[in-house]
């Protein structure tokens, strides 16, 4: 059983010292449990709030732990009700060959599913954060302007073509030509900005002739300092994410903008929402599963994953996903 475990916390960008390589016999399912082999470990953004022991929502990975990490798994042998041998598994299986689970919080594929991956993405964790926090907290109406940041990762991707189902127009913000391209032509958003280059603020502006309705907010930095000037009134934010801060070790220097920010939220009368999507809409799964289970299985819905064989290959994964690398859901094949 191959396994990375955290060896010391990363100042910045994690690093060739942050995670170890270890291997060690496969654990025995005792009583109650079963023995799961990962097949396919997800990659994603909070994995770096975890190797911090700053306050967060989460406890983080201790020195010497297991990396966590969400995986499509199968059992191998269960002593758990509900479970049972060749079945495939969503579970947080982490970052190794091997886990034990006790059921909770497993979620039992079958057999045979297809695309067993995607319930780490668009089907998952990913995209129910799309869906719950685009119509809980952004509350579309019809013929509203939406505007998505990392619109061409797992959680943009989907919640700008929900977004144009609900009838919105939808802009989307991306890193580069061939994201932005692929945002319009295969995702279907009305228009993508690419906020690498020249006259980002303007290019969003004219993109948006009615203003900003709902801004799905992922990357914080500079995105949202051109954002907030276009916010309509009553205007709704759900904040997902600010992946441009999370290898940050400090906050920029620059005057303080705190009185600005909250100048806007006070006159546009804007509601700003965080979540943590387990926490706060895990019990819609089975609702959004129906829903955007649907979607996908119809087509209105695309996904585009990005495979990466080799779990030896999933710190170098993560440190360019933080960076932009990753063009659609990055995953990790395991193979052992
Ligand atoms: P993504 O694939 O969208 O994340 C990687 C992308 O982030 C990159 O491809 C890049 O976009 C963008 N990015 C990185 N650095 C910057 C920067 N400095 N400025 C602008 N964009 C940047 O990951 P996910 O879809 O999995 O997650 C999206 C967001 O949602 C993350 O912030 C994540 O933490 C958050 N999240 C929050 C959850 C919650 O419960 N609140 C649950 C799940 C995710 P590009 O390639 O276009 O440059």
């Amino acid at each position: 059983n191959r396994r990375f475990v955290l060896a010391e916390r990363p100042e910045g960008e994690p690093d060739d010292d942050t995670l170890r390589l270890e291997t060690g016999d496969l654990p025995a399912p005792g009583k109650g449990q079963m023995l799961l082999r990962n097949e396919y470990l997800s990659l994603d953004p909070y994995m770096r709030g975890r190797m911090s022991d700053a306050p967060s929502y989460a406890k983080p990975v201790e020195i010497g732990e297991v990396m966590v990490g969400g995986t499509v798994s199968q059992v191998v042998r269960s002593d758990v009700d509900g479970f049972a041998e060749g079945d495939w598994v969503v579970a947080y299986g982490g970052w190794q060959d091997y886990a034990l689970s006790d059921g909770r919080g497993v979620i039992n594929l079958g057999t045979s599913p297809d695309n067993p991956s995607w319930a780490l993405g668009v089907l998952g964790m990913p995209g129910l954060t799309a869906w719950a926090g685009l119509t809980q907290i952004g509350q579309p109406q019809a013929g509203e302007t939406l505007v998505v940041a990392g619109a061409s990762g797992p959680v943009g991707a989907t919640v700008g073509q929900i977004g144009k189902i609900l009838g919105l127009h939808v802009v989307g913000i991306a890193g580069g030509p061939e994201k932005n391209a692929h945002v319009v032509e295969t995702l279907g958003f009305d228009a993508c900005v690419d906020y690498k280059a020249d006259g980002f603020p303007d290019a969003l502006a004219a993109a948006v002739p009615d203003g900003i309705d709902i801004y799905f907010e992922n990357v914080g930095g500079d995105v949202l300092d051109a954002v907030l000037p276009l916010l309509n009134t009553r205007a709704r934010i759900p904040l997902c994410g600010l992946i441009s801060q999370y290898n940050r070790t400090s906050l920029p220097n620059g005057p303080d903008r705190m009185n600005y920010l909250m100048g806007v939220i006070l006159r546009k009368r804007m509601t700003v929402r965080g979540f943590i999507v387990l926490d706060d809409f895990g019990h819609l799964y089975p609702e959004f599963a129906r829903q955007v289970g649907a979607w996908v299985k119809e087509g209105e819905i695309q996904y585009r994953e990005e495979m990466i064989e080799g779990l030896e290959q999933a710190p170098s994964a993560l440190v360019g996903l933080l960076n932009g690398e990753a063009f659609g859901k990055r995953v990790i094949h395991l193979t052992s």
